[in-house]
């Protein structure tokens, strides 16, 4: 056990509620290396929060008992509270109790999300909100919700089409006012199996496009292009550093079963919360391993940032000494800029970028180093990013949230989850070439005005052929494959020049390899074809293929997805 802080209590981290949270298993398990917290002072913990919160924000005593904590990220915890109405009604409420350092004009945007677009088409709505002083609670409808990954397997095919189709419902609604959700992944799509309900939440990252109809949304881009900016420096230190290490390669399981045995905390915290609340992070006996996870290897990479001259010299103060200093050896050629009236077709197409002495080398040359950040909105979950994302595209549409329920669908149609799961962006990108191909998505990548540069080629997989070798559909033939990694290359050119040895495992080997996947989940499941996973349709993987579409502007829409031939019997 390392002696120097976790770096995630330094962001007021707790390891017990953060584990009901899979999308944070990554942070966990760096997080387990240096914590060491008994489970009973969780309990304690979640008690003293609660009597923190009444003291914090009074007036909810008066309205709400509040019962339990039942999710904590970095920038809120939520409960879940009843409030007592007339003639001895209770009514479940969860209070989301946002963290007090986060900026007014986000906290406002969120709220003004909820209010505009929420409460219909599955966007989750708000009934109030509570202030004192910094502390902001937003008092929502409490929807019980099922845990995606403990579900996965049991859903028949229909019930995958109904969550896809409600999903995009949700999508369209928001996309109609200008939100783009940008952190769209089973957390934040509740879904309660049971009485067919589902319900978008978390708008702490949403941003708003051109022409947005939250007002607040538009001041939130200014600031987080602040915030962007003045993290820049810090990134400009680094990029000169060129470092960047991963736990060492034992602390990461080789199995879902080994991952229990291994992580001592994760199996004892399991059984004191699990699947409470449904939560998606109910670790327990259905922890999966992700299709595309990361071995681990200290990924060494060389990092530097460029951006169009023509911005470099609107914002001159972006820039630190060092990138200064490193700028002045060779001129940065002006390249197009993108207008500001673009359409949403166009608007994902960034300007194109300059090569330079590095480029298709494994070096960093000066130039580059001395290129500053290109700044682009990367919130949001990396297994879920869009390519255009994790190129760090400035120009962002809905679209990316269209890429987001395509990977949720991936994981639905392949029965895994998470499907990918990285911990930088050029690892997920790596992953996304392992699916959908290296030459298409360098190909797409340029029409975004991107270059990324792959070592080894990988052919694009056949989407049916992938999900039914990986679900184990009982039809399908199932040979048993070997496991094998690849090593891969990864580097970005023009803004970036970011150069990864990736060493990757080829999606269909890792099948097999945790003991429930693939033929598992058939003998587990013997009913699996009157699920009517057998009968998976053609229209099934056009529309995963059109929300996979590498390129933004030509990925399908939530409008367009509603009434795909997939969706047929269903009504609007
Ligand atoms: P964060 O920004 O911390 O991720 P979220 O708004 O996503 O906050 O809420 C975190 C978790 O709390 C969700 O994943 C969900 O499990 C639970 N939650 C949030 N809102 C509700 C709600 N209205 N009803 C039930 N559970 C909710
Ligand atoms: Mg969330
Ligand atoms: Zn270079």
């Amino acid at each position: 056990m390392s002696n120097s802080p976790c770096p995630l209590c330094m962001t007021r981290y707790r390891p017990m509620a953060r584990l009901k949270n899979m999308s944070r298993i990554a942070d966990l398990q760096d997080h387990i290396k240096w914590q060491s917290t008994p489970f009973s002072s969780w309990f304690e913990g979640v008690e003293k929060d609660i009597e923190k919160l009444y003291e914090a924000v009074p007036q909810l005593g008066s309205v709400f008992k509040i019962e339990d904590k039942i999710g904590e990220g970095t920038f809120s915890s939520v409960y879940l509270a009843t409030a007592q109405l007339k003639m001895g009604l209770e009514e479940k409420i969860a209070l989301k109790h946002l963290i007090p350092t986060s900026h007014p004009i986000r906290i406002a945007a969120e709220l003004q999300c909820l209010t505009v677009a929420g409460g219909q088409d599955n966007v989750m709505g708000v009934k109030y909100c509570f202030r004192k002083n910094d502390h902001v609670v937003i008092a929502m409808p409490y929807l019980e919700h099922e845990s995606f990954l403990e579900i996965l397997n049991s859903l028949s095919f229909q019930e995958v089409r109904e969550y896809m189709f409600n999903l995009f419902k949700a999508l369209r609604r928001i996309h109609q006012f200008g939100i783009v959700h940008r952190d769209v992944k089973p957390s934040n799509f509740l879904y309660n199996r049971r009485l067919k309900k589902y319900a978008l939440v978390d708008f702490g990252l949403a941003q708003g496009t051109r022409d947005t109809k939250v007002e607040l949304l538009r001041m939130v881009q200014s600031e987080a292009h602040q915030e962007r900016c003045s993290q820049h420096k810090a990134h400009i230190v680094m990029a000169n550093k060129v470092s960047v290490s991963v736990p060492a390669p034992k602390a990461l399981p080789q199995s879902s079963t080994q991952t229990a045995a291994k992580r001592p905390y994760s199996h004892a915290q399991s059984q004191t919360k699990q699947g409470k609340d449904g939560k998606e992070g109910s670790v327990g006996l259905s922890v999966q391993r992700s299709v595309l996870g990361e071995r681990n290897f200290n990924i060494q990479s060389s990092i530097s940032h460029e951006s169009p001259a023509a911005k470099l010299i609107k914002q001159p103060k972006l820039m630190d000494m060092t990138s200064r200093k490193l700028a002045t050896k060779k001129k940065v050629v002006s390249t197009k800029t993108v207008p500001s009236n673009v359409t949403r077709k166009t608007a994902s197409v960034c300007p194109p970028n300059l090569t330079c002495d590095c480029y298709a080398t494994d070096q960093v040359c000066s130039v580059c180093l001395s290129r500053r950040q290109q700044v682009a909105p990367r919130a949001g979950t990396p297994g879920f990013r869009a390519p255009e994302v994790l190129t760090k595209c400035p120009n962002q549409t809905t679209a990316i949230d269209m890429w987001s329920a395509g990977v949720i669908f991936l994981s639905l149609l392949s029965g895994r989850y998470p499907f990918y799961k990285a911990s930088d962006d050029l690892t997920a990108l790596a992953q996304i070439m392992t699916i959908r191909g290296s030459r298409e998505t360098i190909q797409a990548a340029k029409t975004f005005g991107k270059s990324v540069l792959c070592s080894k080629e990988v052919p694009a997989q056949n989407l049916r052929t992938l999900c039914e070798r990986l679900r184990g559909t009982p039809s399908l033939a199932v040979e048993k494959q070997e496991t094998h990694a690849h090593e891969s290359t990864l580097s970005l050119g023009s803004d970036q020049q970011l150069k990864l040895p990736l060493q990757m495992e080829c999606p269909g080997s890792s099948f097999h390899e945790d003991g429930r996947a693939a033929s598992g989940v058939s003998m587990r499941e013997p009913q699996a074809s009157v699920k009517g996973w057998d009968q998976v349709p053609h229209e099934a993987y056009d529309l995963l293929d059109k929300l996979l579409d590498l390129n933004p502007a030509t990925r399908i829409t939530a409008q367009e997805a509603l009434v795909h031939p997939f969706f047929r019997e269903m009504s609007l």
